[in-house]
């Protein structure tokens, strides 16, 4: 077990550092226009991928980490870069993710790379699980996963909802359900491979931020992927749902809910980086404009707004770094990685709103980042799992009680 140690070693600083060059001369200059253009940053993904920052290996090198900071290390620099391209370049994680929970050591290495593919020729991965009706009720998955004996195959059915990279993705990665009277524990995750027939877009969202993030539906039709798409294999399935069967509504949790939970402070992260972004900004901002013939932040108003972006800002860290070394170390107890998501997320969008004000009608216009920052903010509160389904997964776990 690694220690809990709040002084990055020298590895993570130098990666600290690679990272934020990366995003203050490739992201920062660029992200005004993919906002604006609301497409996916091909040119941006590739160029992370030629130096090294978008791939498997990158993953690998911050996955097997120890103390697990490496990872929220790198993101909080990516999305200070900005959070739309950010998203673009960190969008296959969470189908990587998928895979690494719930697959076999060979399923792994055989379908985490195609999700990156290489610096020549960049692939992505996307991670399906939302529906139109199914969002933060995972257990009520429509899309049916049925097995064709015969074949060896399962058929896919339904409409995924709000995927990144959705449709545009090499890998998809399917969570459905096998037998829905099991609500969430009768579910199971597949592989669809690339070119699949049968999965297609649906329609792509225009969005309120991140608006560099692909998201769109994703529409399977009769999709058959082989005996050997599932994750963790037939075998663990059969004996998972029988476990189920037997245990009513008390069995293991769902596929889904396993790759949420070991995701949130990278999540949390994101956010992160989006609040300090905008917080220095804001100070920047405060030192240099006068008013009433003095720098505003010569007024307590302000200077008490920028002390409580950093302090909550350092909070959020801390949460953040405490999260993802537990991950890593020992497991969550308390629901200490919702924490971690929960506080990042509403802090980003707190100290977004807090540097609007501050740079005033600046702020309010394209000029400054800030407004962008804030809308990209937002979704942080909203996916893997929104702030209240974060307050409820800390709620169970501090009280043992199943609050609803
Ligand atoms: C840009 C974007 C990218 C996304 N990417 C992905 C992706 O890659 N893969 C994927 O699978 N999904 C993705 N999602 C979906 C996202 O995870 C869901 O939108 C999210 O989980 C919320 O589900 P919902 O939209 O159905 O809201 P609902 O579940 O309908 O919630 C609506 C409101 O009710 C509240 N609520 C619901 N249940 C409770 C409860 N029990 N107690 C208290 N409050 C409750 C919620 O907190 C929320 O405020 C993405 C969404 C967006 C917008």
């Amino acid at each position: 077990m690694a220690e809990f140690n709040l002084t990055l070693n020298a590895d993570q600083i130098e990666l600290k550092d690679w990272v934020h060059e990366f995003a203050k001369d490739v992201m920062r200059p660029n992200a005004e226009e993919w906002d604006d253009r609301e497409e996916f940053p091909w040119p941006i993904v590739q160029e992370a991928a030629k130096i090294g920052l978008y791939g498997i290996d990158f993953m690998m090198n911050a996955m097997s980490d120890p103390s697990g900071l490496t990872l929220p290390v790198a993101i909080e620099e990516l999305f200070w870069g900005d959070a739309g391209l950010g998203m673009a370049i960190m969008g296959s994680g969470l189908a990587a993710a998928g895979i690494s929970g719930n697959g076999t050591p060979e399923q792994v290495i055989e379908w985490v790379p195609q999700c990156y593919g290489t610096a020549d020729d960049v692939k992505l991965g996307a991670f399906c699980v939302s529906e139109p009706d199914a969002g933060s009720d995972v257990s009520s998955l429509r899309t049916r996963a049925v097995y064709d004996e015969a074949n060896d195959e399962w058929v896919l059915n339904g409409t995924k909802a709000w995927i990144t990279n959705g449709g545009i993705a090499d890998v998809h990665v399917v969570v459905a359900a096998v037998d829905p009277t099991l609500k969430g524990r009768g579910q199971a995750s597949f592989i669809v491979p690339p070119g699949t027939k049968g999965l297609s877009q649906g329609q792509k969202y225009k969005k309120h931020g991140i608006k560099a993030s692909h998201t769109a539906e994703v529409v399977l039709d009769d999709v058959r992927v082989p005996g050997r798409c599932l994750l963790g294999g037939k075998e663990k399935l059969d004996a998972k749902l029988a476990r189920a069967r037997e245990a009513g509504r008390t069995g293991e949790a769902q596929p889904a809910m396993k790759t949420f939970e070991a995701t949130r402070p990278s999540v949390g992260a994101q956010a992160l980086g989006i609040a300090r972004g905008a917080y220095e900004i804001a100070l920047e901002y405060a030192k240099e404009r006068v008013a009433f013939g003095k720098p505003i932040i010569m007024n307590q108003a302000i200077a008490f707004k920028l002390a409580n972006m950093a302090t909550q800002i350092d909070a959020a860290r801390l949460l953040i770094w405490r999260a993802a070394w537990l991950g890593r170390n020992g497991g969550f107890k308390n629901g200490e990685g919702s924490m971690s998501k929960y506080y990042a997320s509403e802090t980003a969008v707190r100290v977004t709103e807090e540097a609007i004000q501050i740079l005033g009608g600046y702020g309010y216009t394209r000029e400054y980042h800030v407004e962008r920052m804030h809308r990209d903010a937002k979704i942080h509160t909203i996916f893997e799992g929104t702030s209240e389904i974060q307050q409820l997964v800390i709620a169970r776990a501090i009280s043992g009680l199943r609050i609803e």
